[in-house]
């Protein structure tokens, strides 16, 4: 047993290229070589946009009865992909279709997926939440068999994406259509209102010390402005001043934007594990002592109701 294996998703490419950074850091902790598989054509834009430095081999999985997903199809397929290169560690980025399969084929090692990881240390160690973030939960894999593990969505930084300069190997797995037992229909995407904070590239989160769902727009004005997505802490979308698909944090989504702009915002755990892989955090909350302030890369110690519309006039300023 040698090495490990990310499977990237097509189609997720951003989930994808994060958990090819999560392979990167197991990589480097155990001294592993490291390689991608995806089911595809080796020209599709999966193999070609792999981002950051390209792993040395990828496996372009191909079968006509692999075109549209099935849990018969991709288990069947991965079972002898994985049989065949015996990988210590294969990482799958966490998305509904994962989570759908990648259980049932772990059994078939006789192990089990160790899911939605936000981090890896020394041992490895897998670190997940557990209770909905209340509790951190640390794994080890006793290395008796293949370990599988998913990556949440947000925990690693996706490096920038370059060319890539790698061997992508054909397999054909032997998949007979008796295998295939369920007909796939539309792939679940949420509903059609569901805004996906997790590609927004600026975010302008408001939290309770806006006070009242009347205060909004002052923020909104400062997320028009920056051209950025509005998002929320937990209580804001528990009032039903923003839908629950803004809220971000354990029981909300998971985001890494470029800059992530914390306006009244405490910085209570729960809400962190949301936000803390956003690359620039800045923090305007007028206790000093916030904890939101041991993560922000810029504070800013004030009243919301001055440095926002400060902030926004800044802003349109600058654009002029
Ligand atoms: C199981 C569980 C799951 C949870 N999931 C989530 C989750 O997904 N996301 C989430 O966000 N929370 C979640 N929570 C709730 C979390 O614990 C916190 O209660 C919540 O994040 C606090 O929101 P807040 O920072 O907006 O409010 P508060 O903690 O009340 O903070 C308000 C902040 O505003 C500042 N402030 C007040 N007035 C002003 C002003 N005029 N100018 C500037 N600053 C001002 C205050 O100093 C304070 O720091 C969860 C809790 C549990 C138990």
């Amino acid at each position: 047993m040698s090495g490990i294996l990310v499977v990237q998703e097509a189609g997720r490419n951003r989930i994808s290229f994060e958990a090819l950074a999560a392979g990167r850091v197991l990589a480097e902790l155990t001294g592993l070589p490291l390689e991608t598989a995806a089911v595809g054509d080796p020209n599709s834009t999966v193999f070609v946009e792999t981002s950051g430095q390209p792993p040395a081999v990828a496996h372009a999985v191909q079968d006509p009865l692999l075109e549209k997903y099935t849990s018969d199809g991709y288990v069947l397929a991965f079972e002898q992909l994985i049989r065949k290169l015996e990988p210590s560690f294969i990482v799958f980025p966490h998305t509904y279709q994962s989570r759908d399969y990648v259980p049932r084929l772990a059994t078939r090692f006789g192990q089990v997926l160790i899911g939605d990881i936000t981090g890896i240390e020394a041992g490895p160690t897998f670190v997940r939440q557990l209770f909905q973030g209340k509790m951190i939960g640390s794994y080890r894999h006793p290395g008796d068999g293949p370990c599988f593990l998913s990556i949440q969505a947000g925990a690693f930084r996706a490096d920038p994406p370059q060319a890539g300069t790698f061997t992508i190997l054909p397999f054909e797995p032997e998949i007979p259509a008796s295998a295939i037992r369920t007909k796939p229909g539309v792939p679940f995407r949420g509903s059609a209102q569901t805004v996906d904070l997790g590609s927004a590239q600026l975010i302008v989160s408001v939290g309770r010390g806006i006070k009242e769902a009347d205060n909004l727009p002052l923020v909104q004005d400062l997320a028009t402005a920056l051209g950025a997505e509005l998002a929320a802490s937990r209580p804001i979308c528990d009032s039903g001043w923003l839908p629950l698909e803004r809220q971000v944090g354990s029981s909300g989504q998971t985001v890494s934007p470029k800059l992530y702009l914390a306006v009244g915002i405490s910085g209570a755990i729960q809400h962190l594990v949301g936000m803390k892989g956003s690359q620039c955090i800045v923090a305007i909350n007028k206790d000093p002592d916030a904890p939101i302030f041991e993560v922000a890369d810029y504070g800013i110690v004030g009243d919301l109701f001055e440095v926002v519309p400060a902030l926004t006039e800044a802003v349109k300023a600058a654009k002029q």
